[in-house]
């Protein structure tokens, strides 16, 4: 269980971003040791939280980067993840960001698209420097998740159709200022049961099968993995083993071939905790609300999916509980944190954790109302 340095927060301003490094640690440790089959390169997608202390702890054991933007290449290398580890994803790439990914000699530049690799060929021979290219397939698998987070099925946005491959690779072989590293999958998010992530692994082994002829460097079959945000305490840390022996057991790699995994939210959520404070509690006629300093400018994950995270009043020592709705201070009905909540009797000024907060809450926060973006807080107890 999380412990809270309560009274370092008392005397901060809040709201906050709260990063319990020891776990970060433990979590990181854990990957370590359960990902440690023959070929596994465990990638960390910055996209969920680019916090520069989290991203050294995170270099420092060893993880490769997966990138979305300039902004990120230039972050990941500047936190000691070394460029041949690290990838660009996405699937509007622009001209700007192709030519700094191929300068900086990263890993492999996930392609998303036929236009999108015609791009890549005409800068890499502009700049007459060897681009290294993945192309990113589609592999139609409904990962029975929430819609807005589902990448993998055939009418999204993301990646190239098994059929329609061929002019892509044709494209690769027919130029030697791209360097073929392989195939990239990802099928979605906050997954948390294994079969989606089985599915995957046949799906991928036909596909070895059709280009048996073909050398393919490696796979990186993307993140995905969920957390549990209903009990951060119970499970702080994913099931990071049942993970990796899925793939283990069901991917048939070739000798020497590479296994890539670019996972986010399971490394960095339980550790993050946004800390908030009460200005008021407010006596409706049927429901109380709990409004808080903190709002969707801090965590939109609430607003923007309906995500569910645990809320805990850090400070409160009463016995009796009430339910309250928990909101922010901002004028959009949908900033609200948490409907119902059942709470120990909550007053002004105490001090509200939302929980398993460290993926996409940062990254995400704005400033919108002129709105200072939220501090952090960093807590080692080793
Ligand atoms: C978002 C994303 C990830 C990380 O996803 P998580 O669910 O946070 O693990 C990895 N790869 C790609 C291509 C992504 O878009």
């Amino acid at each position: 269980m999380t412990e809270f340095p309560i009274s370092g927060f008392r005397e901060k301003e809040t709201p906050f971003y709260y990063y319990d490094i020891s776990l970060l640690k433990k979590t990181l440790d854990t990957i370590k040791r359960t990902s440690a089959y023959p070929g596994f390169k465990v990638h960390y997608a910055l996209k969920a939280n680019s916090n520069p202390e989290l991203l050294r702890i995170i270099s420092s054991y060893g993880l490769g980067a997966d990138t979305v933007s300039a902004g990120e290449i230039r972050t990941a290398v500047d936190t000691g993840f070394p460029a041949a580890k690290i990838a660009f994803a996405g699937v509007g790439k622009t001209d700007a960001e192709i030519e700094l990914a191929i300068k900086y000699g990263i890993g492999a530049m996930n392609v998303e698209s036929l236009p999108e690799l015609e791009n890549i060929r005409d800068i890499a021979c502009r700049l007459d420097i060897c681009a290294n290219v993945a192309i990113r397939v589609n592999p139609e698998i409904d990962a029975h998740t929430h819609h807005y987070i589902t990448t993998g099925l055939a009418e999204n946005k993301f990646g190239t159709l098994e059929c329609d491959l061929e002019p892509m690779l044709r494209i690769i072989k027919d130029c030697d200022r791209l360097n073929f590293t392989g195939f990239h999958f990802h099928i979605g998010s906050q997954i948390t049961t294994m079969e989606p992530f089985r599915i995957l692994c046949e799906r991928i082994n036909k596909l070895q099968e059709k280009y048996s002829d073909m050398e393919i460097p490696t796979l990186n079959v993307g993140g995905g993995l969920g957390i549990d945000y209903d009990d951060p305490d119970l499970n702080p840390i994913p099931d990071f083993k049942g993970y990796f022996d899925t793939f283990a057991r069901y991917l048939r790699l070739r000798p020497g071939q590479e296994l890539h995994f670019e996972l986010g939210r399971s490394i960095v959520a339980q550790c993050g905790s946004l800390i908030s404070r009460v200005l008021y509690v407010k006596e409706g006629h049927q429901k109380k609300f709990v409004i808080l300093d903190a709002g969707m400018t801090a965590l939109i994950r609430p607003a923007l999916y309906q995500a569910y995270h645990r809320i805990d009043n850090l400070t409160s020592e009463s016995d009796k509980k009430a339910e309250y709705d928990v909101v922010g201070p901002i004028c959009e009905s949908s900033d609200t944190f948490g409907e119902n909540i059942i709470l120990p009797l909550t007053h002004r000024g105490d001090i509200i954790a939302i929980r398993s907060a460290g993926a996409y809450g940062e990254t995400m926060a704005s400033t919108y109302n002129s709105r200072p973006l939220p501090q952090t807080m960093f807590f080692d107890n080793f």
